[in-house]
């Protein structure tokens, strides 16, 4: 697989070679795509990637609701203002 030259490979995958910017996404494509002929280490080392990536959505989704909460608190906010002062 081709890497741009301005690219880093932090890892490469030991079945298929393919080059990765992270361990952690080695350690996922490994264990998605080569889960049948993975050792025990890799297969933990997996697990753990996908613990952590599965927490890294959690709280990405968090601040997404968190977001759109005061967008909605602020939009409320602005036509309560609109409407007192005879705008609309
Ligand atoms: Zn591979």
């Amino acid at each position: 697989m081709d890497v741009p030259p301005d690219a880093t490979v932090a890892a490469t995958c030991p079945y298929c070679g393919r080059p990765f910017a992270s361990t952690d996404a080695r350690d996922l494509h490994v264990g998605e795509v080569h889960g049948a002929a993975c050792s025990a280490a890799e297969r933990a080392d997996y697990e753990a990637a996908h613990e952590a990536e599965r927490d890294a959505l959690f709280y990405y989704h968090l601040r997404v609701v968190a977001a759109l909460g005061v967008l909605y608190a602020l939009t409320v906010l602005l036509y309560m203002v609109a409407l007192g002062s005879d705008l609309l």
